[in-house]
This record gives C-alpha cells, sequence and structure tokens, in this order.
C-alpha cells in the first residue's frame, strides 16, 4: 500500500467482545482514519494466548471481532483488515527486537505486574515481552501513528526505545518513533462502571459495557453503577465514580443532555436515578445497532474468511519489505 499516507498500526485481543473502552479509545479512531492514512488494523490473536490460551475460545473470538470492527464502521475495503498470525513477519521482528529488550525494563512495566497479581499461576514468558511483540506489530509496518487507549501508552513509549536502539545499533533510522494517538487532545480511558478501574474484555463483566450486551443487560449494569448521596455543597469537586458518569454519557448522550445533569450537578438538584435512566436510554440507541449488525455479519464466515485473507496480504507486502531491510541491517543476507 504505497500511497504516500502517513502509516497507522492498531491492534485488538481476541479475548472476548468489544466493549464502549474498546470503541472510544481506539476504533472510533480506526473509523476516523480510515480515509485519510494508511492503515493496518489486526486481531492481535498471539497477544490473546497470553492469557487465554484455550484453542476452542480462539476462533469464534477472532471472528466475532471482525464481525464488531466492521459493524461499528470500518470498512475493509479501505483498510488491511487481518490476524496477527497471518503475518509471520510480525512473529520474526519480535525475535529481533528481543535482543534489544532488557528483563529488568520489562519487569517494571505496569500491565506486566498487573498480569503478575492476576494470573500467578501462569506468568509466562509471552506475558514479560508483550511491549515486544506489540512493538513488532507496529514497527513491521514502520508506522508513526498508533490509535490506542490510555492503558497502552507506557507500551508505545517502549515501542519508540526499541525503534531508537535499533536504529543506534544498525546505524539507520529504518523505524519511525511512533506515537499513540488520539483525535480529541488526552488519550481516552473508559472506566468501568464499578469504578474500580477501566472496561476490559477479559475482567470484571459485570461493570464493563460490551458492544454486544442486550438491551436489558445494559440498563442492567448502568442503573448499578456505582453513584454517592450527592453534592454536599454547591460547587462540591465531583468524586471519580461520578465523574465517570459524566464520562459516559458524554460519549453516547446529547451534548444538551450532558449540560443539564452537569447544571443539576452543581445547584445540588441531581438525581442519579434520572441521569442513570437517561444514560442507559442513550446507551441502547448506541449498542443496539451496532450489536444486531455485528451478529448478523458473524454469520457470514466466508465473507470474513476473505476480509482475513485480504487483508493479510497486504500486511504482509508490507512486513516483508521492512524485514528485508532488518535483515540486511543485521547481516543476515547470507545469499
Ligand atoms: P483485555 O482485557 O483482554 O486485555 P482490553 O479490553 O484491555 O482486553 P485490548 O484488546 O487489550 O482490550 O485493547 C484494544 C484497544 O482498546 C487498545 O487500543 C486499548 O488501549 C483500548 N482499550 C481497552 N480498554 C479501554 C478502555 N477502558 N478505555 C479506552 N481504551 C481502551
Ligand atoms: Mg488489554
Amino acid at each position: 500500500m504505497a500511497t504516500g499516507k502517513e502509516i497507522v498500526v492498531s491492534g485488538i485481543r481476541s479475548t472476548g467482545f468489544l466493549h464502549l473502552g474498546n470503541y472510544f479509545g481506539a476504533i472510533r479512531n480506526y473509523i476516523r482514519m480510515q480515509e485519510d492514512y494508511n492503515c493496518y488494523f489486526f486481531v492481535a490473536d498471539w497477544h490473546s494466548l497470553t492469557t487465554h490460551p484455550d484453542p476452542k475460545d480462539l476462533r469464534g473470538n477472532v471472528f466475532r471481532l471482525l464481525a464488531e470492527n466492521i459493524a461499528s464502521g470500518l470498512d475493509p475495503e479501505k483498510v488491511a483488515l487481518y490476524a496477527q498470525s497471518d503475518v509471520p513477519e510480525i512473529a520474526e521482528l519480535y525475535l529481533l527486537l528481543n535482543m534489544l529488550a532488557y528483563k529488568g525494563e520489562l519487569e517494571k512495566v505496569p500491565t506486566f505486574k498487573d498480569k503478575v497479581r492476576l494470573q500467578p499461576q501462569n506468568v509466562n514468558a509471552g506475558l514479560l515481552t508483550y511491549p515486544v511483540l506489540m512493538s513488532a506489530d507496529i514497527l513491521v509496518h514502520r508506522a508513526i501513528k498508533v490509535p490506542v487507549g490510555k492503558d497502552q501508552e507506557q507500551h508505545l513509549e517502549m515501542a519508540r526505545n526499541f525503534a531508537q536502539r535499533f536504529n543506534t545499533r544498525y546505524g539507520e533510522e529504518l523505524f519511525p518513533e511512533p506515537i499513540a494517538f488520539n483525535f480529541g487532545d488526552n488519550l481516552v480511558r473508559i472506566p468501568s462502571l464499578d469504578g474500580t478501574g477501566k472496561m476490559s474484555k477479559s475482567e470484571n463483566e459485570m461493570a464493563t459495557l460490551y458492544l454486544n450486551d442486550t438491551d436489558e443487560l445494559i440498563r442492567k449494569k448502568v442503573m448499578k453503577a456505582k453513584t454517592d448521596s450527592g453534592p454536599a455543597e454547591p460547587g462540591a469537586p465531583m468524586p471519580e465514580t461520578i465523574s465517570n458518569l459524566f464520562l459516559l454519557m458524554q460519549s453516547v448522550s446529547a451534548p444538551d443532555a450532558v449540560d443539564n445533569f452537569r447544571l443539576a450537578y452543581e445547584n445540588q438538584s441531581i438525581r442519579y436515578g434520572d441521569m442513570k435512566k437517561q444514560l442507559a436510554e442513550d446507551m441502547v440507541a448506541f449498542i443496539a445497532p451496532i450489536r444486531e449488525k455485528a451478529q448478523a455479519l458473524q454469520q457470514d464466515v466466508p465473507y470474513l474468511r476473505r476480509i482475513l485473507k485480504d487483508g493479510a496480504e497486504k500486511a504482509r507486502a508490507s512486513a516483508a519489505q521492512t524485514l528485508q531491510a532488518a535483515r540486511a541491517l543485521i547481516g543476515i543476507n547470507y545469499y
């Protein structure tokens, strides 16, 4: 895809249903970028093996993720949409970058420490080297911009470090230094409904709104969202659980509705029950069409397979060029 457009890469793990965080942190940007950038978007099936190694989940998750991306508005004609495992060059670059990554720095990564806490029985080397594989995903296309949520910020910093180390060691600017990207000012972090962390595919299911949730389940989850007894005095600072609700509302509700509730908060007349009812209905209106479209698309496996094949072809063409250059710089060119 030699188009002269800026190169963009981003991936989503095949660990379950997409949720609002994936949508507002990543997919919304994918959709906005698909016209003007040279986009490589992939299902990170290798990455999912670090925490979800069960073969019986993998295929279903991969097809569902594809269907959900397309239902959200991604056009596979405009981007390369592929499975990570269909591009073996990524694995090769991962191996090469591992020579530039140090055990100490990998052990310090907060997401690694989180996983050690969550799955102490399975602290595999894939978890430790996750940021290296992620760097390979990005650098293999020599991408400049990486649309991701806030949770990936530090991994991007590591990708820049590895790129720089490679360039310095081999004396050529093969890899640009990629940046985490969002069309707004800041990277997005959609909080979980109980205020304990971020929404996530594989943790805290009742506090995460999935694009596959039924209307009834959406209403139930929103109505259970954590609140407090209300502002104690006019202009009282907003606690995180409440600002989280406003953030969710800003994502899916009309600006007027958000303004009204904000005003009600300021003058202490707010009723959280009403706010949550409004939020629930707006959330249903946002999610239901995506859910229905994704469920229909998911049935058409031959179509999804075709997309994967086409996407892999585009991605491999770009990756092969990078690997050829990388091998030559390292001295792996014997013939
Ligand atoms: P898992 O729990 O399996 O790791 P996840 O929900 O964290 O799943 P990923 O596949 O790891 O999702 O990430 C896909 C993309 O979605 C990344 O760009 C990530 O930054 C973004 N993302 C994930 N959760 C959120 C969130 N709560 N808010 C904003 N962006 C998010
Ligand atoms: Mg994640």
